[in-house]
């Protein structure tokens, strides 16, 4: 991709309506632009950055048996009221239609999604069921001041699971608790397993939570891995000795990136969900549900990989492999295009820098120098910088991690070995 066709452009200056880090970064890098506060469009550099969170998440929701569906955001409003969340869940949207009817704004799917499997679950043999969709939510959250962290308009993966009885649906939460330690390392972050209370879903629950300054959370945990709390409803306190001798527990501020229910027969209840038992008896369905927030994992990632200089994207979620930059000289026009198309036909994903210095940037009506050509490879915040220069010479390039000081000159053919292995 040619950075002088890539819509959306870099700005230097931070943005004055935005206090935290992830919005100020993402909104200079160009990978989102604001449009009310808690609600975001996401640009071409911000959609690929999404697309790479969300289909980790879809893969290993597939590996769990997940079936993708994707559910309404306008719902019905009595399944609203049937649950009694058209009056008790305060974040509910309630769009009021010109036609006498008003709708639920989707803030979660189980009011949409018993009703539909209702259709086609009766009997033991359709049970378990594993069903999740990659989609917007819409809370209307009282703070939204948080850049991606706290959406009012957000991406979430959010599966349900479906089974006979209560062994079968916890043995399934255990293998859920597994696929969420993936798919948070296969992101490049450590989430803490956390126990938590269950809101309006149930009694216990599980959040992940992802140590971070700027969060909104607070847990209580042994470094040692075998305990978390979250500080609302934890007994333990800071600087406890953990009982399996790992030291003093500690208190510290999180994002929570994700969230488990046992939901047990809360809203098969509600929905008179049942199925027949093979003893002919009809039974209560079990279920679970398991959310992560794909648009906050953005906006996490960003709090956690950064600098004062930009985004340090982790190479499984980063919008392109290399970011490559031409030096100038007569003569070298063609080593950037060769090295370019080289990369590309290995199956690198480039992003080519082609503003070229005595060219006008059009948006800017001004010269771009190769020191702003750098500043923006820091901001944007790709993996690996490369260099096309006549210092470096034809068919070489000089090669720097984003996260690294130092730098090196490498064959192209060298080049594209090292790049797989990364
Ligand atoms: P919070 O406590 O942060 O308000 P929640 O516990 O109400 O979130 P859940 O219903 O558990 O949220 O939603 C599942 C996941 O969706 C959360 O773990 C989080 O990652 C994400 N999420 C929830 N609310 C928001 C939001 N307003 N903006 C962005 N992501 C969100
Ligand atoms: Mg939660």
């Amino acid at each position: 991709m040619r950075y002088s066709k890539l819509f959306g452009k870099t700005t230097r200056q931070d943005p004055r309506d935005e206090a935290s880090v992830n919005a100020k970064l993402l909104i200079r890098g160009g990978f989102v632009r604001k449009e009310v506060a808690g609600v975001y469009n996401f640009l071409p550099l911000g959609l690929r950055v999404l697309n790479k969170i969300a289909n980790i998440v879809r893969e290993e929701m597939n590996a769990a048996g997940g079936q993708e569906v994707l559910l309404s955001a306008l719902q019905n409003r009595e399944s609203w009221q049937k649950t009694g969340r058209w009056k008790d869940l305060d974040v509910l949207f309630k769009v009021p239609s010109q036609y006498k009817t008003e709708y639920a704004l989707g803030p979660t799917h189980e009011e949409v999604l018993v009703p539909v499997v209702k259709n086609f679950v009766s009997s033991y043999r359709d049970l378990p069921l594993y069903l999740y969709q990659i989609q917007n939510k819409f809370r209307d959250e009282p703070r939204a001041k948080a850049g991606l962290l706290r959406g009012r308009e957000f991406l979430m993966k959010d599966l349900y699971s479906f089974h006979a009885n209560e062994k079968d649906m916890l043995s399934y939460y255990e293998k859920m608790k597994k696929s969420y330690k993936i798919v948070f390392s296969r992101l490049g972050l450590e989430a803490i397993e956390t126990k938590a209370a269950g809101g309006t879903f149930s009694r216990e629950s599980h959040e992940y939570q992802v140590i971070c300054q700027s969060g909104e959370d607070e847990i209580v945990y042994c470094p040692g891995g075998d305990y978390s709390e979250n500080v609302e409803i934890a007994t333990a306190k800071d600087g406890q000795q953990c009982i399996l001798g790992h030291g003093p527990l500690k208190k510290v501020k999180t994002i929570e990136v994700g969230n488990i229910f046992p939901l047990k027969d809360k809203y098969s209840k509600a929905f008179n969900l049942t199925f027949k038992h093979k003893d002919g008896r009809d039974k209560l369905v079990m279920m679970g549900c398991y959310g992560i927030g794909i648009s906050r994992l953005m906006g996490a990632i960003v709090e956690v990989y950064h600098d004062e200089h930009g985004i340090i994207w982790p190479k499984p979620v980063a919008p392109f492999d290399v970011h490559l930059v031409h030096i100038e000289d007569p003569g070298t026009e063609s080593w950037v295009k060769e090295t370019y198309e080289k990369l590309t036909k290995a199956g690198i994903d480039v992003l080519w820098d082609d503003r070229e210095d005595a060219r006008l940037d059009s948006r800017q009506s001004r010269q771009v120098s190769a020191g702003e050509k750098f500043a923006d490879c820091d901001l944007i915040g790709i993996p690996v910088r490369l260099v096309v220069s006549k210092k470096v010479g034809r068919g070489k390039v000089e090669y720097k991690e984003r996260d690294k000081a130092e730098s090196n000159v490498l064959q192209l053919d060298d080049l594209v070995k090292r790049l797989n292995l990364l």
